[in-house]
């Protein structure tokens, strides 16, 4: 049997480390294409090494200054063509999570009559400004496999009349690399690099574009950020994304004062994990930081609307507080005065083995679909 799997960017990589493992206990032919979104040491090379990732055997070239539907077109091209020279053709594609080079590997597959595979499937914010839902809805659409994360995600694919035989209630293969890699986490130094006190600081990450596209908006976290650091530290490990933002809005004077704001480039696995599991807080727009604080019990501010992973927040710890400013502040504070709900749960088969029934799963139907054809 032959596999490809397509990753492009940080959250891809996290995610497909746990079923790359996973796959080569296997007789499995496993190729893997990575897209070049992201491309740098910090957002790339530096997850290569710290999960064990086989080297990319194709790694294309896909940076540059194109706009969100022409950077989907010119990854569909450049995927389908990589994915031609596959000999023999593959049996299955992999793509995983929301990106553009999730739904241009979906495309590319099923143009080419290869069967897909979408691990984290079915999750929906219902906001179809966001980039990412578009690239949801589209990916599950044609996908051949739909492996769900929670059970949010089984019933938003049966509304959308997504047959019932597709869709795979695993678990969660991101929580699958977090709880593989937290004992060696402990190991990292950032606390002392960056001196700080177990409990005693928040972490913040901000990427998602309603947050940082436009200045009004940044502006408006600023001002957040600004209150909050007067009672507590915060570490910010800035997305490359927001930096080119904070340079273009021309923020950079305001940022520098603020003088409990700790900057950092974005980090590694194992130190931010190692960051995370020791803070008092995090305030994040990332989609997968509000699962992995679930599991890690630290308190979640997530500055948005809106969630396609309800079940952080009604089985764990995610606050869903919107960028209100008073809002983000009044709950930030009652975290740090640790006026907080205890009565958190892991979410159903977020232990660690969802890899392992993705690719039992997929061993069966491929398998059975072969005996049958052949
Ligand atoms: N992450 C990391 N270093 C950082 C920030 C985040 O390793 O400086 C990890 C984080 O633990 C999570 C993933 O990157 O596993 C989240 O990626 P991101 O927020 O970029 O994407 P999203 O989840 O929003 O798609």
């Amino acid at each position: 049997m032959k596999i490809v799997s397509i990753v492009g960017t940080r959250p891809n990589f996290i995610k497909l480390a746990a079923l790359i493992d996973e796959i080569k206990k296997h007789k499995i032919e496993h190729i893997l294409i990575h897209t070049g979104q992201h491309y740098d040491t910090p957002m790339s090379h530096l997850f290569f090494e710290e999960l064990g990732l086989p080297k990319p055997d194709e790694h294309l070239v896909s940076s540059g200054d194109r706009n969100l539907s022409e950077q989907r077109e010119f990854l569909k091209k450049i995927i389908k063509a990589a994915l031609e020279k596959q000999k023999p053709k593959p049996d299955l594609v992999i793509v995983v999570g929301d990106v553009n080079s999730t739904v241009a590997g979906a495309e590319a597959a099923h143009d080419l009559g290869i069967k897909v595979a979408h691990v984290e499937a079915g999750l929906r914010s219902f906001d179809k400004t966001m980039p990412e839902e578009i690239n949801r809805i589209r990916t599950d659409e044609i996908s051949d496999f739909l492996f769900t994360t929670e059970e949010s995600g089984n019933k938003n694919l049966l509304n959308e009349g997504i047959s019932k035989d597709k869709i795979f209630f695993v678990g969660n293969v991101m929580i699958d690399t977090l709880l593989k890699h937290k004992e060696k986490s402990k190991k990292s130094n950032i606390l002392s690099k960056l001196g700080l006190d177990k409990n005693s600081y928040a972490v913040l990450t901000l990427h998602r574009p309603s947050n940082v596209d436009n200045k009004e908006g940044f502006e408006n976290i600023i001002a957040i950020l600004e209150k909050i650091q007067e009672k507590i530290k915060i570490v910010f490990p800035v997305h490359p994304r927001t930096k080119k933002n904070i340079e273009l809005f021309d923020l950079n004077e305001k940022i520098k004062n603020m003088k409990n704001l700790i900057i950092t480039e974005p980090l590694g696995y194992l130190d931010f994990l190692c960051l995370m599991s020791n803070s008092k807080l995090v305030l994040t727009d990332s989609g997968g930081i509000q699962e992995e604080t679930t599991v890690l019990g630290i308190p979640c501010i997530t500055l948005r609307k809106n969630t396609e992973r309800p079940v952080t927040v009604e089985q764990g710890t995610n606050l869903l507080v919107s960028t209100d400013a008073n809002k983000v502040i009044e709950e930030s504070l009652k975290v740090i005065d640790n006026q907080i709900k205890s009565d958190r749960r892991i979410p159903e088969l977020w232990d660690g083995n969802a890899a392992q029934r993705i690719v039992d799963i997929l061993l069966m139907e491929l398998e059975g679909g072969k005996k049958q054809t052949g």
